[in-house]
């Protein structure tokens, strides 16, 4: 997904500009990031102590879904968490950018499910095991990407309800949803529709301790104390 600056135009610029009016700044909805598009990304910028180069990339996108999606209230680890900010940056911001192309082409996807926490991974493999329900993961604690904040879940979110609805019109939007999560460098899991997880690593690397690089305060902060660190 290209960066967006002066001169932009299309669904995505009219989106950004939709979350500035939310936010309290004033620019004209119109899908052309114009001179006061550019004058208020700039201030949103330097507010929020990011680079004010007035370019929409990575980053500015995390700050704005921050700023305006609030992840479900979840405090005890089995729970399911969607806090984009427990991820480490690179799934973080792939998330967003698939996130905010779908919303601005109207595809009403949102984020399910973000870092899962190793007491949530063991209560979901128990599921259609040990307890009732049917399998919903081949992964045992440790062995999801999940884990490991690289790994992200997208569902449908229709009418007040999530829905994995994948059948006749709806396939086509699993797929557009994984063709941009392709896109910015993210991969599908066969089995598991919702799945998004980072290329580049394994499971064993990651058992052993081998992480990503650019990891920050907030993924690893988080991720230690999932280890009891
Ligand atoms: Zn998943």
């Amino acid at each position: 997904m290209e960066n967006l600056k002066t001169g932009s135009k299309g669904n995505l610029v009219t989106y950004l500009q939709k979350k500035l009016v939310v936010l309290n700044y004033p620019v004209t909805v119109n899908g052309d990031f114009d001179q006061l598009t550019d004058d208020t990304v700039k201030n949103y910028q330097r507010k929020k102590g990011l680079t004010d180069d007035g370019i929409v990339g990575g980053n500015t996108w995390v700050m704005v879904y921050t700023d305006t999606e609030h992840p479900r209230d979840a405090l005890k680890r089995i729970e399911r968490h969607n806090d984009i900010n427990q991820l480490h940056p690179i799934v973080r911001k792939a998330a967003v950018k698939v996130f905010v192309q779908l919303q601005s082409e109207g595809i009403p996807f949102r984020i399910y499910e973000a870092y899962r926490f190793p007491e949530r991974q063991a209560d979901l493999y128990a599921q259609g095991r040990t307890k009732p329900g049917p399998i919903v993961t081949y992964a045992q604690p440790w062995s999801s990407y999940h884990q490991y904040g690289l790994a992200i879940d997208f569902v449908l979110f229709e009418n007040g309800e999530w829905s994995w609805n994948d059948a006749g019109s709806k396939a086509k939007l699993w797929s557009k949803m994984h063709e941009l999560g392709t896109q910015e460098g993210l991969m599908r899991l066969g089995f598991e529709t919702p799945h998004l997880q980072i290329m580049g690593t394994s499971s064993s690397a990651l058992r052993s301790g081998v992480y990503p690089a650019g990891g920050d305060k907030l993924w690893y902060n988080n991720f230690m104390s999932a280890l009891g660190k």
